[in-house]
């Protein structure tokens, strides 16, 4: 199948490149045209240790085809070396069109147990990783009128999930992050979206096997490929799109639009509200729409397609 050139000359950035979903879009957005930065640090799914290789790998795959890359292999969660990420972009490559925040760690805890450092890494790389490379990039992005944002994040915010309030906080963080920016820079043609991807990486591929029902849930969860998520993000950042301030699931051969917060039902009382009146009036009024305690796994409980 040969791919539309829909980023001929166009300049992309990826944060955590080297590996996963970061990988592919590095892949694809060369496969479409686009020069592109390669940034990854290369630690372990917690955030530990540092490792050129995976980038090299990456930036190695799309010369071998034609393509431009160039590696960085700074950590997004630092402020000015996000700034010297996009400078890298500029000085290289003479522009930058395309953020995509998708370096990511994991630190999964039960909330009781969660440290300040299962917090704080986390929060550091998602939320502020993906405000220190956003800040950088929305300066040239105003300068020259134009570019695109993608920013991951997932259903463990936007639902829910075990063990992951750290994340899910940092993620539905993102979520905000993005609909702002589409806000703030829509009058410099900005455009800035989110997915929220459900791809076998090595992040979701730590999980056990305890018996033959879950080494088969495991099989069906191999078949969404990372590779599957880009094509989506290519077409968002591409110039035929002027989608933005929305937020995209993306698994296997589905794509989801996802829903953003709105009022979902209003009780009034003239005279204002007492707790008694809330306890007895209010609630009974809005519990048959309360959400229950859903896990995203609880949403989307049929097999990837
Ligand atoms: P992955 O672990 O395979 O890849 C993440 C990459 O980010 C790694 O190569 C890692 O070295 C890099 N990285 C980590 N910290 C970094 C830092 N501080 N600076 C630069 N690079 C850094 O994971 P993945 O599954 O491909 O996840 C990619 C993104 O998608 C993440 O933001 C993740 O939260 C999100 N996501 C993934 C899934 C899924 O199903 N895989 C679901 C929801 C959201």
């Amino acid at each position: 199948m040969t791919q539309d050139r829909l980023l001929e000359g166009k300049v992309a950035l990826v944060t955590g490149a080297g590996r996963g979903i970061g990988r592919d879009y590095a892949l694809a957005f060369a496969a479409a045209g686009a020069k592109v930065v390669v940034n990854d640090l290369g630690g372990t799914t917690r955030g530990e240790g540092a490792d050129r290789i995976p980038a090299l790998e990456v930036a190695k795959e799309i010369e071998d085809v034609g393509g431009a890359a160039v590696v960085n292999f700074d950590s997004v969660s630092d402020f000015d070396a996000a700034q010297s990420m996009v400078d890298q972009a500029m000085s290289e490559f003479g522009r930058l069109d395309v953020v995509i925040n998708n370096a990511g760690i994991l630190r999964d805890v039960i909330f009781h147990r969660m440290t300040e450092d299962d917090w704080d890494s986390v929060i550091a790389v998602h939320l502020k990783g993906s405000f220190n490379v956003s800040r950088a990039a929305a300066t040239v992005f105003r300068q020259q009128e134009s570019g695109a944002f993608i920013h991951m994040t997932s259903t463990s915010g936007l639902i829910g999930n075990f063990g992951q309030a750290n994340y899910a906080a940092a993620k539905l963080g993102i979520a905000g992050l993005s609909k702002s920016i589409a806000l703030d820079m829509t009058r410099f043609n900005v455009r800035s979206n989110c997915i929220s991807p459900f791809a076998w990486s090595r992040m979701i591929g730590t999980i056990p096997i305890g018996d033959e029902a879950q080494r088969e849930r495991v099989e069906k969860l191999k078949t969404m490929t990372t590779a599957k998520i880009a094509p989506v993000a290519v077409a968002l950042c591409s110039d035929r799109s002027a989608v933005t301030g929305q937020i995209f699931g993306v698994r296997n051969n589905e794509i989801f639009l996802m829903g953003q917060s709105r009022p979902l039902r209003s009780v009034h009382r003239a005279e204002g509200w007492t707790p008694e009146t809330v306890l007895d009036h209010a609630i009974p009024a809005m519990s048959a729409d309360f959400y229950p305690l859903d896990r995203s796994a609880d949403v989307f409980s049929w097999d990837p397609i």
